[in-house]
């Protein structure tokens, strides 16, 4: 496995400048203290660890790249290469300034219609490249979004006539019927000669006509071709396990001193029997794939919808975009992160901070504190797969690590959570004591984790997502 100090980027040149300037006996101090919390305490003390300039560091957006990405796929759109053309439009889409938040407010003072439509024009030009792909499913979610971007109001009615058109591709008449009837009503802001609109006028009350005369309009169910599935999670052979939810009833989970914990099976187990299936508490994408796949389901991106505010990532729909409240946290530090060469278990250790509100820890400080963290392998009680506990409770290893590897893994720390402060996490939170408590806390958090992803990160390399409840090792003690 490769560590962070053998890794490109402006890390390891961090950690070499803060372990220079401490004296051997401050380095034989820290190699004596106990806890994850001194550690992390004795790093923030240290002077030379506050030398360090973090600023937010992001890839924005650039109106001026869109605009090339759009027209270069507006040629190719014109040639009828509607792949080369998708592609294309989809840069130009990830490029756009999305009119949103400040970014709105900013543009709407200028009043620039170019720069505030630019997104949704962008995301309409895709649909048409999808509708001929024949990708309904993607072209009509392009569709609502740009309807919902500022789309020029003289351009609608052909955006609502596309999205009719597609809608009764897939037969789902009632709302193929409503676009037809918003197709009409925006016909009347489109500058075009008198002929024209009459022939669109015409064209559209035909089917008007059709759906309002001819029999019941109803929905039929989408062709299958039309529908986007989710990923299947396989079904646990043999049927669920009493007490570990996520395990099949073929293996059961044991516990002894010299072990640690592990599975036995209860019966026969053949190839291809499906043992274990969770839900991961916390995953990340591997770098390499960010202009690929989705962040937040992983899947692959047919018709990337962008962050609002970064060019850096890529979603596969707006619900997975508005489900990632981890990367609104992210967004303005991501490039910083993946600049400081820090590896994929440390990405997926801030994850699991970034997922949750910084008020989620506050309330689980209590639980955390706690001396004696439950056993609960030997004991009956059920194992809740959604309990943070169960992974507080991983075996961090710490005995078995040399005081210069811990020492590094607490500077990454201590960098993570001076860039976690350049995010709006920590806002609200305002009250110093209350503040320090928190991060006192994520400290712990973050430390234990690295500690238990490297040795996880082992066993499951070759995924892209780590799931920590695979009950791989021993319970901390
Ligand atoms: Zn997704
Ligand atoms: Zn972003």
């Amino acid at each position: 496995m490769v560590e962070d100090k053998d890794r490109p980027g402006f890390f390891k040149d961090y950690h070499r400048a803060v372990r220079k300037a401490i004296s051997n006996d401050q380095f034989n101090e820290f190699s004596k203290l106990k806890t994850n919390d001194d550690r992390i305490r004795f790093c923030f003390s240290l002077p030379a660890i506050h030398d360090i300039d973090i600023k937010p560091y992001f890839r924005g957006k650039s109106e001026k790249e869109a605009l090339e990405k759009k027209e270069a796929g507006n040629k190719c759109f014109g040639r009828k290469n509607n792949l080369e053309a998708l592609r294309l439009y989809s840069q130009a889409v990830v490029k756009a300034p999305v009119p949103s938040g400040k970014y709105w407010k900013l543009i709407k003072e200028s009043a620039d219609p170019k720069k505030m439509t630019m997104y949704a024009i962008c995301l309409a030009n895709r649909s048409a490249a999808l509708y001929h792909l024949r990708e309904y499913h993607y072209c009509v979610k392009d569709i609502d979004e740009a309807l919902e971007h500022h789309y020029p109001k003289e351009l609608k009615y052909k955006l609502y006539k596309r999205k009719a058109r597609l809608l009764s591709h897939m037969k789902q008449h009632v709302e193929a019927r409503d676009a037809y009837r918003q197709a009409l009503k925006w016909l009347d802001w489109a500058k075009m000669e008198r002929e024209k609109r009459i022939e669109h006028q015409t064209d559209i009350q035909k089917w008007l006509k059709m759906y309002e005369t001819g029999k019941v309009v109803k929905n039929w169910d989408i062709p299958e071709c039309y529908i986007e599935h989710p990923p299947v999670i396989p079904e646990l052979t043999g049927g669920r396990n009493e007490r570990f939810l996520s395990a099949s009833k073929k293996i059961d989970i044991h516990y002894d001193n010299n072990m640690g914990r592990y599975a036995v099976a209860s019966e026969d187990i053949e190839p291809g029997d499906v043992l274990v299936t969770e839900q991961p508490f916390a995953s990340v994408l591997n770098r390499e794939e960010f202009g690929s796949h989705c962040q937040k389901c992983f899947k692959t991106t047919k018709a990337p919808i962008p962050c609002k505010k970064c060019s850096s990532v890529l979603f596969c729909s707006v619900e997975c975009r508005q489900s990632s409240y981890f990367h609104t946290i992210e967004c303005p530090i991501l490039d910083l992160l993946v600049g400081s060469g820090m590896s994929i278990n440390c990405f997926l250790a801030l994850r699991l901070v970034t997922q949750k509100p910084v008020s989620y820890f506050l309330d689980m400080k209590e639980k955390l504190n706690e001396e004696d963290l439950k056993e609960i392998t030997n004991n009956k009680e059920v194992y809740d797969p959604s309990d943070f506990m169960r992974l507080y409770n991983l075996v961090c290893h710490s005995q078995f690590r040399t005081a210069e590897d811990l020492f590094h893994r607490c500077v990454m720390i201590v960098f993570l959570i001076k860039a976690l402060k350049k995010t709006k996490y920590f806002d609200g939170k305002g009250s110093s004591s209350g503040e320090c408590a928190v991060r006192s806390l994520l400290s712990l958090v973050l430390l234990s984790h690295c500690f238990g992803f490297s040795s996880l990160k082992e066993w499951f390399d070759t995924r892209l997502e780590y799931n920590f409840r695979r009950y791989p090792g021993h319970q901390k003690k």
